[in-house]
């Protein structure tokens, strides 16, 4: 059921500390952590603790907790001392999603090219 936790869900995983994970913020709701892969000097993950496949269903579902990811992005930056910055939902595996579990990326640190890949 969405909002549950997924027993085949990486990100779960990461939330019931079951995977380890360079965590930077921890709220309530969401949790922060560097990206294995990164594509840039910060590449930072934001979460929600709840599993919901995307960022429109978290929104669509629980629209007070994609607020507190989008807020948790901008404190990532703050605390990464970026002042330009990317925040990214890849959705759908055409656009690059293999992790189905909502997340955002904050990407910064080095000059972002528009429009992206
Ligand atoms: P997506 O491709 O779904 O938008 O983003 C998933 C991200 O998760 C990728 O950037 C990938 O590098 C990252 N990732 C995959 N496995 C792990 C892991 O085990 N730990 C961490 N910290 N990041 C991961
Ligand atoms: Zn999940």
């Amino acid at each position: 059921m969405t909002g549950e936790p997924q027993a085949d869900c990486l990100f779960c995983k990461i939330v019931a500390k079951e995977v380890p994970a360079t965590v930077v913020r921890e709220s309530e709701t969401t949790l922060a952590f560097r990206d294995i892969n990164p594509q840039a000097p910060t590449h930072v993950l934001v979460i929600p603790k709840v599993h919901h496949p995307d960022a429109a269903s978290l929104a669509a579902a629980e629209p007070a907790i994609a607020a507190d990811v989008l807020r948790e992005a901008g404190e990532v930056a703050v605390q990464e001392g970026l002042d330009s910055y990317r925040t990214v939902f890849n959705t759908g595996s055409g656009a690059g999603q293999t992790v189905f579990h909502a997340h955002a990326h904050v990407l910064g640190g080095r000059g972002l090219q528009w429009p992206p890949g």
